[in-house]
């Protein structure tokens, strides 16, 4: 793995917390976009070289609506660039790593993404992400 490509944090209304996260940063987002298959409206905001990211769901079935009815809003992934991310699914899955997606798919900010469930990784949902070129 790379480094933290981004964080993820699910909010019930982005609208809101565009304003909110606008006034933390001192800036705007850079970019909204949606991502028809998870069910979800993301925004992106950059921290000097960090980005983070709020998503919030389009439909109630969305994996975030679930997230915020258990848990309410916050911290939801922690996203980590790799290189080869075929490569790193089926390393990780040899380590007893459990892939929610062992084929990737095609996630916000023109990447592919996998994510690890929070059950093998300390209650923390891992993103693995890679640019795609
Ligand atoms: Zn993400």
């Amino acid at each position: 793995m790379k480094k933290i490509e981004h964080i993820g944090i699910a909010v019930k209304n982005i609208e809101e917390s565009n304003t909110l996260f606008a006034s933390l940063f001192g800036k705007p987002h850079y970019k909204m976009e949606e991502v028809l298959s998870e069910g979800v409206k993301t925004s992106f905001f950059k921290a000097g070289p960090n980005k983070i990211e709020l998503l919030e769901a389009t439909n109630p079935e969305s994996p975030i609506a679930k997230f915020i009815e258990k848990k309410g809003e916050g911290v939801h992934h922690i996203a980590f660039a790799v290189k080869d991310i075929y490569s790193e699914i089926e390393r990780l899955q040899k380590e007893g790593f459990t892939v929610l997606n062992t084929t990737p798919k095609k996630g916000a900010d023109n990447k592919l993404v996998a994510f690890l469930h929070p059950k093998s990784t300390n209650g923390v949902l891992i993103e693995l992400c890679q640019e795609i070129e």
